[in-house]
């Protein structure tokens, strides 16, 4: 059967001798990597690839205000393992070529963060080792194939993770095993169309037919939009601004804004690109208005990529730096 790599057993371990070894590593707030990437070739139109840079760019301006690390990548990392599906052998290879991350953090490339000051609530996660956004009854009652979403989730970097890689890495290799893989997801869970299968099903039917096996591990987190689906959300921007800030996190303000059925690099998804691309200036520009707010600017609009003064430039700027800082954070 196919694996991941050579079989590890002891990685935790291994792991703790290394931080042994490396004092320097081991601080009190765990130290989270944040992953994501896009195909190697150039997308089919330019445009596309202009909203990957937004969004890389999202990204970045994110984790710097939390001391995030951040990984963009670009390579097949096995031939077999193509598409969305890169990222499991990838995550492995960044688990165990960085034993100083705590937490790997998965991003989608069509994920946008519109909430640049809200922090992730580790310390609730403590004896969990995966974290994603998602429903118990929609997954255990309904197996519904949208019960969680796994183009955003955080994988702990221990040995529990890397045997759930290699389980979920199963449905995975292209060809036969993808195809057949295809058929029985679409035969077991709830709405789900026919076609090949992918990491978001695999994942929800092995959480469903191993439960026991793995489930006491796994947080399915929704008191706050981890990943908020776009179509409800980006009409309401201007409303959030109206009434309420960022940092807030529920309903009030979107973590994040995922463009689920988008599909900007080929044109082919369940919306328009047209709505797509629309739409994801709209998030972007909403998320970038927390960040220019800093440097008194903001956008015309969060439809125009032009930007106004909204300050009065002083000639003793650090007086007021506390009233523009957008790196405090809000705890929940
Ligand atoms: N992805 C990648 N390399 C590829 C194809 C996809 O890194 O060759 C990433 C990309 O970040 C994308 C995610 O995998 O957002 C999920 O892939 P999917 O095909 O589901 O695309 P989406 O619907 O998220 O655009
Ligand atoms: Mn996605």
């Amino acid at each position: 059967a196919y694996t991941l790599g050579p079989k590890i057993t002891n990685w935790d371990g291994q792991r703790q001798v290394f931080l042994q070894q490396n004092p320097g590593f081991s601080s009190k707030n765990p130290r989270i990597m944040l992953v994501t990437g896009s195909r190697p070739t150039p997308c089919d139109s330019t445009i596309g690839d202009h909203y990957l840079l937004k969004s890389i760019k999202n990204k970045i301006d994110y984790c710097r205000l939390h001391s995030i690390e951040i990984v963009y990548n670009m390579a097949l990392f096995d031939e077999v393992m193509s598409g969305a599906w890169v990222k499991l052998p990838l995550i492995r290879k960044l688990m165990l070529s960085h034993p100083e991350m705590e937490w790997i953090w998965w991003m989608d490339s069509d994920a946008f963060f519109t909430d640049m000051l809200f922090e992730v609530p580790f310390h609730r996660y403590e004896g969990y080792n995966m974290v994603v956004h998602g429903y118990p009854n929609l997954l255990f009652d309904e197996k519904s194939w949208i019960a969680l979403n796994a183009g955003v989730f955080l994988l702990r970097n221990c040995q529990w993770s890397l045997d759930l890689l290699d389980a979920w890495a199963r449905m995975g290799p292209r060809g036969w095993d993808r195809d057949e893989a295809g058929r029985i997801l679409t035969e077991s869970l709830k709405g789900r169309p026919a076609f090949e299968a992918d990491d978001q099903s695999a994942l929800i039917y092995l959480l469903i037919s191993r439960r026991d096996e793995w489930m006491d591990r796994v947080f399915l987190e929704n008191s706050y939009y981890r990943h908020g689906h776009w179509v409800g959300l980006v009409d309401r921007y201007e409303e959030y601004e109206r009434k309420f800030r960022a940092g807030l996190r529920d309903e009030r303000w979107p973590f994040i804004t995922h463009f689920i059925g988008c599909k900007v690099c080929t044109g082919y998804g369940d919306y328009t690109l047209e709505s797509c691309l629309r739409n994801m200036e709209r998030a972007f520009n909403f998320a970038d208005d927390q960040m220019l707010e800093k440097y008194g600017l903001r956008y015309r609009g969060l439809s125009s990529p032009n930007v106004k003064r909204i300050r009065i430039e002083t000639s003793r700027p650090l007086e007021h730096t506390d009233k523009f800082n957008v790196s405090q954070t809000v705890y929940i």
